[in-house]
């Protein structure tokens, strides 16, 4: 019976199988139409300082809202874009679209948009912020560009010599999720960063008694030593504030201060952040 059965599963879990297979490749095909379809639009998370909670900078970040599907969440298509290639058009969307917001803000603040390692494959990456910076007129200062350890995962040439284009093009270079990469500390050594952020998952388990406090302390004080800020990400309670001011950071980002907004809401964001 338990033979029977392990085949009836094994059976049920491939046709599972095939039909995941097939709605993937459906995201995949719905995906290379979004862009044209223009069903992406970016919303925009504030970051703030920790002390005063003035404003400080906002992240950029990507939405698509599938025609029949509804939202499809970043951590949905994002890996399928990158498998195909089809981030290398859709970040430059995301970049273009998120300078030409910025510079109708009533803000000096910068704005972040997220890079993905597979840009970095791209040979054009830093002519394109170059070409979207003299497009926009965003002054290269208030872009700033997150990365994660997974860009200097290519421990390649190529990939430190366009991070040093960027960086000589006056933009800003933020390394995001810090902390739980296989390597945080010598990525630092290997590239100077303008600011680290903490990955949320430190920040998660701040109030619940762990290790955390003392970790989250350390990267801040790394990140002062270094002469550089440390944002805290996924702040959402007025404890965890508490304790990431307390070790430190210089700044938050996070559902206490706002959930990402979309553009119409960033004007008034501004009036009540204090830019
Ligand atoms: P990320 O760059 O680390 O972005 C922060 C994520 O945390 C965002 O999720 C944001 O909505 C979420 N978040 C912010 N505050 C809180 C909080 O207090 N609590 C919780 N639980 N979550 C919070 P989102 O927008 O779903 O994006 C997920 C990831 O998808 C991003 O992580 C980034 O890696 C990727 N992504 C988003 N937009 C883009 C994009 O334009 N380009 C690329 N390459 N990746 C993107
Ligand atoms: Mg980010
Ligand atoms: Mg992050
Ligand atoms: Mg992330």
């Amino acid at each position: 019976r338990a033979k029977a059965e392990g085949r009836a599963t094994y059976r049920f879990y491939e046709a599972d199988m095939s039909r995941s297979m097939e709605a993937r490749r459906q995201l995949e095909l719905d995906l290379r139409e979004a862009l044209a379809a223009e069903e992406f639009h970016l919303v925009f998370q504030p970051q703030v300082d920790s002390t005063g909670l003035k404003l400080a900078g906002f992240e950029a970040l990507v939405r698509w809202t599938h025609a029949l599907r509804g939202p499809v969440p970043p951590n949905d298509f994002i890996p399928i874009a990158e498998e195909t290639g089809l981030i290398v058009p859709l970040g430059r969307w995301v970049l273009e679209t998120a300078c030409r917001q910025a510079v109708t803000w009533a803000t000096s603040v910068p704005v972040a948009i997220n890079l993905s390692p597979v840009q970095f494959k791209d040979r054009q990456l830093v002519d394109t912020v170059r070409q979207v910076l003299a497009e926009t007129g965003l002054a290269p200062g208030r872009l700033e560009l997150e990365i994660t350890e997974a860009v200097l995962l290519q421990n390649d040439d190529v990939t430190m010599t366009m991070l040093h284009d960027l960086r000589a093009l006056g933009v800003r270079i933020a390394m995001d999720d810090f902390g739980v990469g296989y390597s945080s500390l010598s990525y630092l050594r290997r590239f100077r960063f303008d600011k680290i952020k903490i990955d949320r998952s430190f920040i998660a388990d701040l109030d619940r008694g762990t290790d955390n406090a003392a970790i989250v302390r350390a990267m801040a004080q790394l990140g002062s030593s270094l002469g550089i800020d440390t944002t805290a990400e996924g702040v959402e309670t007025d404890e965890q504030l508490a304790i990431v001011r307390a070790c430190g950071c210089t700044h938050i980002q996070g559902y206490l201060v706002s959930p990402p907004r979309g553009a119409m809401d960033v004007a008034a964001l501004i009036d009540r952040l204090g830019a």
